[in-house]
């Protein structure tokens, strides 16, 4: 069969990927890992295309175009709901070419019901790690681990295998994707390539739909020869999407020395404060490593304990304060607007982003994610409506109101963070001072006014609901 696999394109800089969406908080776009993942399970045993409308800023009608010249027999296509509207008229109209299953976290949760209101879509996968997509084209339907399929009594949710602890996919077919029009933040070097060495995540945190999917690791051999590839096109830079890296601390170490004896790779990935030991920060600082990316969520101990991290204040400034001690640039990511929060609240969250002295603060609003525990509560709280599928993970738009805030406060509350935070010029001194390159200056100087033009538009009211 042909099968294109496609990232549909949208009005706005989207990011579709790991069953969450949102609109591009700076400028960056990284290759969606779920495409990349199913390029290698798909490519062997069918012939393969992938189309990014988004990194390549294609319209509809350019898209279109595009689809029907490739005139596949499938289509595998990413849906989110910061652009449901646009997917499904999108995509109804690719039906008329081709089959069209698709995956995304506007799927994630009552799938059956959407299903059943949007004929152009044959089928909806819920994971990307698995073999379920090419199960599914083969026409096998057991074994199959969670997929919503059309059935004669209409689609059914079909969940009938676990899935093993350890995943194989073979070599993701990174060639496949555009050569341009991919950015990261945080990369040091072009051009860059996104991988996965693990799927899921144990933790429990209320409001993350990737703690809601099964912690499963690949074969650390698949990673390297996925590595040792993108090494041959070139490519030193990656970033590593694994949601926490080293969770098990020893495989963490062995992918990180596997990094290092290959000596010239450069890299950021996620991780948590309290996992971050010196022995696995040192391997992976030795890896290449130069960015992390760690939860801090919240600078109050009562709004941090309710999202389930299961780890304190004092323990977030511990893991900050050695990541920084092995030289590491620390990315805080937080949430604003959780039930809890207060103006107090968001004051010790300033606060506690300023004393951590983070190099970068990724400031995201709560809202209720398809399939999370969070979901569950507000809409038992009232604060959400079940049958709005739309809204943006990055929180351009505030989503929730909390107990003691308005919806309007907690968005006027995130861009005065933000603003805080980054218009400082010890702050703006030190970035410049850290920047490695012309090129690296010139696009995180771009990066920083797009965010700047972001908050600086919400002032006005432009992108508040
Ligand atoms: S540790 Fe991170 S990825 Fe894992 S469930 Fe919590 S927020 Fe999600």
């Amino acid at each position: 069969m042909r099968v294109l696999l496609l990232n549909p394109p949208s009005r706005q800089v989207v990011i579709r990927d790991y069953l969450c969406s949102k609109t591009t908080k700076s400028n960056y776009v990284f290759h969606p890992i779920d495409l990349v993942v199913l390029s290698g399970l798909v490519a062997a045993h069918h012939a393969v295309e992938v189309l990014d409308a988004i990194a390549e800023r294609l319209t509809p009608e350019e898209a279109h175009a595009r689809v029907r010249g490739a005139a596949p027999d499938v289509v595998i296509a990413l849906v989110g709901s910061v652009s449901w509207a646009e997917d499904r008229t999108f995509l109804a109209a690719v039906a008329r070419h081709a089959r069209v299953l698709a995956l995304g976290d506007v799927l994630h949760e009552a799938s059956e019901q959407l299903m059943s209101a949007e004929s152009w879509l044959e089928a909806a996968f819920h994971r990307f790690a698995s073999d379920d997509v090419p199960r599914y084209l083969a026409g096998e339907r057991s074994q199959l681990e969670d997929v919503t399929l059309r059935t004669p009594s209409g689609p059914q949710r079909i969940r009938t295998a676990k899935g093993a602890r350890e995943y194989h996919i073979p070599r993701p077919r990174h060639e496949l994707f555009p050569a341009r029009g991919y950015h990261f933040s945080f990369a040091r070097r072009t051009p860059f390539a996104t991988l996965l060495t693990d799927y899921g995540c144990p933790y429990p945190c209320t409001f993350c739909v990737i703690g809601t999917l099964p912690y499963r690791t690949r074969p650390v051999a698949d990673v390297f020869e996925e590595v040792d590839h993108l090494r041959t096109r070139g490519v030193r830079e990656l970033f590593v999407m694994d949601q926490t890296f080293g969770v098990n601390e020893g495989r963490g170490i062995t992918l990180a020395r596997g990094f290092a004896e290959r000596g010239d790779l450069s890299w950021t990935t996620f991780t948590r404060p309290d996992t971050a030991t010196d022995a696995l920060l040192a391997a992976m600082v030795s890896g290449g490593c130069h960015t992390v990316i760690m939860g801090i969520e919240s600078g109050d101990a009562a709004v941090l304990a309710a999202t389930k991290k299961g780890y304190t204040l004092d323990e977030v400034a511990a893991g900050v304060a050695r990541a920084k001690r092995h030289g590491l640039r620390v990315v805080g990511t937080f949430v604003v607007g959780l039930p809890g929060e207060t103006h107090g609240s968001l004051e010790r969250t300033l606060q506690r982003a300023l004393d951590l002295d983070l190099d970068f603060m990724s400031l995201n609003v709560a809202v209720p994610r398809f399939g999370t525990p969070f979901r569950r509560e507000v809409l038992r709280a009232g604060l959400a409506d079940a049958a709005e599928l739309s809204m943006d993970q990055s929180g351009s738009a505030a989503f929730l109101p909390t107990t003691a805030l308005t919806r309007e406060e907690v968005a006027r509350a995130k861009r005065r963070l933000n603003l805080r935070f980054y218009l400082r010029p010890g702050y703006l001194w030190r970035r410049l001072r850290d920047v490695r390159s012309p090129r690296e200056l010139a696009r995180q100087t771009a990066e920083g006014f797009a965010l700047l033009r972001r908050n600086l538009a919400a002032r006005d009211g432009s992108s508040v609901q």
